[in-house]
């Protein structure tokens, strides 16, 4: 049997990676995984049993405590948190703020990629996140890093209802010592500021088809 094929889609904060992803795994039949969704999940369980996340061994703590489950429904992997899926909380200011302390302990990172590269149980995947090329699916031959400007960036968050300084995030996630947001080797690297997002996902889609050729038949 041959093994699932992994899409890797990393990059900048508001670089557009979830609506790509999305893209693409609906166009490829594949599963869909969020992984910053997952790491949001954490830092919303410590704010809400009252775990400092300014200290990395009490974060650790709590992530070794950590219940949870993996799912899969509607091809789009969620982590769920007693039964609950905390969709809403998770995109609150408090959460993204607190985000990428978290994501910083090397701790939590161990755990997520090893929940991460568990999703292979549901099959062929669109994983975005910081490190997915680099880090969690380093062996995949399909790898893209998604940026666009700051202004561009922060003008689609603020459409979104969303005001926060992306350039912090993106700095703490550029800077941390374990599997920092790097371009990985081999990834394609594409600048979406003046692109619409069905151009950004054609692309990829145009990419992929290509590499994985006529028995690819995707
Ligand atoms: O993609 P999203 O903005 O939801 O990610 C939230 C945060 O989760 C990032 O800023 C980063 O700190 C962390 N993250 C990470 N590694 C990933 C995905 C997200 O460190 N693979």
């Amino acid at each position: 049997m041959k093994s699932p094929i992994v899409i890797a889609i990393d990059g900048t904060s508001a670089s557009g990676k979830s609506t790509n992803a999305k893209l693409v795994a609906l166009a490829l039949g594949f599963v869909y995984v969020d992984t910053g969704a997952m790491y949001r999940t954490l830092a919303w369980h410590c704010l809400q049993t009252g775990v400092d996340v300014q200290q990395p061994r009490a974060v650790a703590a709590a992530c070794r405590r950590w219940k949870t489950a993996l799912t899969c429904v509607d091809n789009q992997v969620r982590l769920l948190v007693d039964g609950y899926y905390p969709e809403k909380e998770v995109r609150s200011d408090a959460t993204s703020a607190a985000v990428s302390l978290v994501a910083a302990v090397p701790q939590v990172r161990k755990w997520m990629k090893q929940k991460q590269r568990e999703c292979l149980k549901f099959g062929n995947l669109v994983m975005e996140g910081r490190d997915i090329g680099s880090n969690v699916f380093p062996e995949t031959d399909f790898k893209f890093y998604l940026d666009a400007r700051l202004e561009e960036r922060a003008r689609r968050r603020a459409a979104d209802g969303v005001n926060e300084n992306l350039a912090a995030r993106d700095q703490r996630d550029s800077q941390r010592a374990v599997a920092p947001l790097m371009i990985p080797l081999g990834a394609r690297v594409i600048n979406n500021s003046q692109m619409t997002a069905a151009e950004t996902s054609a692309l990829i889609l145009e990419e992929i088809r290509r590499r994985l050729g006529s028995d690819g038949a995707v």
